[in-house]
């Protein structure tokens, strides 16, 4: 037996996990009410960082979604499917029920009962309370637990929460980690999304003679793999169960594990990609993938938490000429104000720059419903004399009434023209 003493303690790869586990799932269930993010349906906007964003306002959309996709690019070329095993709160609730399981298969006669009612309750309320996290991200959670003490659920909240309690229940109780292996999209993208430096188990083949053949490892894997195999097993969702088994089983003889994590495959028979992966674990693509998500995040954040709460546009009315009528210079403006609150506003209409009396909106106080635009117009009509030929700079301003007299304010001109 070539023999390897242990030199150091095994890292605590279990309880890391199930600490990574339990705080992203309680990030899930406590996100829509932080407000950290939901998308409100019935109001048609979405909150984000305690903001609302409008659906309209789609480059949010956009940025939002091409953050998920190079997340997750980045994510799986680097480490593989460690969001599966990590993360995904379809790993955690298999595994509880995994556990579950275990432990009352070990009971008998009455206890085993009892387990099994409990249990069996245990999935309801679990399957229950899924469903009613997953609404909470589609309607405001505390309306959602109004509604729901009160009575007043509408049909197609029990309808929505129904059946997704029902899918998490058929789930758990029949498909677990085979739903991982079959069924999950993700899982399934698995093929594109690794190269030869993303993290995966390796079984350390120069100590090989040290192994028992217990196979532990391989029992105590929930994707039902086998560890000690060269190639790269695109169903491993990286949880470590394997590593620590073999720990387990020669920590006794003294020995350390024969399990690790490794970037790449670095086998004695690939020499070179061995080299590559000891001197820098992320390829080229991953690295890309990485800064362009860290690119679309910055933007996201800064776009998320500059963004105003009311829009103003002007610009000169398409239909309507600059004309001049017995010395007066007559145009006309168009005012978009787009209230991005969730609460209806109205806002004054005012202009800087022109003299006194020379431009009037209609209407002076423009009512906006939440989320919507609304139009204006400025009216202008002064005498030549007083401004003279050219270019003449303006402000259009408006102030709401409702939310503290926030303002915006938009440059614009207007061209007189010469006489002829
Ligand atoms: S091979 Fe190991 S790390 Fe991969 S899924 Fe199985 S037990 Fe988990
Ligand atoms: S757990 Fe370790 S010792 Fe047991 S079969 Fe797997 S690699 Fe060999």
């Amino acid at each position: 037996m070539t023999t390897m003493p242990r030199t150091q303690a095994a890292w605590p790869w279990r309880p890391a996990r199930r600490l990574v586990q339990i705080t992203f799932a309680a990030l899930l269930v406590a996100a829509p009410i932080l407000g950290l993010f939901r998308i409100d349906l019935p109001g048609r906007y979405m909150v984000i960082l305690d903001r609302p964003v409008w659906l309209q306002e789609f480059y949010f959309l956009l940025l939002l979604s091409l953050m998920f996709v190079f997340f997750f690019t980045a994510a799986t070329l680097v480490l593989g499917r460690v969001w599966c095993g990590w993360l995904c709160p379809q790993t955690i609730l298999s595994e509880a029920a995994n556990r579950a399981e275990g432990f009352i298969q070990k009971q008998r006669g009455p206890t085993r009962a009892l387990g099994i009612a409990l249990a069996a309750l245990a999935l309801v309320g679990l399957g229950l309370g899924t469903g009613f996290v997953t609404l909470s991200y589609l309607v405001n959670p505390g309306d959602l637990w109004a509604m729901l003490s009160e009575g007043r659920w509408p049909t197609v909240l029990w309808l929505a929460g129904g059946v997704t309690a029902a899918a998490i229940i058929a789930d758990i109780a029949l498909l677990r980690h085979k739903f991982c292996q079959v069924a999950c999209p993700y899982g399934m993208m698995q093929a594109f999304l690794t190269d030869q430096n993303t993290l995966r188990i390796r079984f350390l083949t120069e100590r090989a003679k040290d192994c028992i053949n217990c196979y532990r490892c391989s029992l105590v894997c929930p994707m039902a793999l086998e560890p000690r195999k060269q190639q790269l097993q695109l169903e491993c969702i990286n949880c470590a169960e394997c590593v620590v088994a073999c720990e387990e089983e020669l920590r006794p003889a003294g020995l350390a594990g024969l399990v690790e994590f490794s970037f790449g495959q670095r086998t004695p028979w690939r020499k070179q990609e061995q080299a590559r992966s000891r001197r820098f674990p992320l390829s080229g693509k991953a690295l890309v993938a990485s800064a362009v998500f860290v690119a679309y995040t910055v933007a996201f954040v800064y776009l998320v938490l500059t963004r105003a709460p009311v829009a103003l546009r002007v610009a000169a009315e398409p239909q309507r000429q600059v004309e001049v009528v017995g010395g007066l210079v007559r145009a006309a403006y168009r005012v978009e104000v787009t209230n991005r609150t969730t609460a209806p506003d109205a806002y004054t209409i005012s202009v800087v720059g022109l003299p006194e009396g020379t431009a009037r909106a209609m209407p002076a106080v423009l009512a906006v419903a939440a989320g919507q635009e609304a139009r204006a117009t400025v009216e202008v009509a002064l005498p030549r004399a007083a401004v003279g030929q050219g270019l003449h700079a303006f402000t259009v301003r408006i102030a709401s009434l409702n939310h503290g007299g926030q303002e915006a304010e938009e440059a614009a001109s207007l061209f007189v023209p010469g006489e002829y």
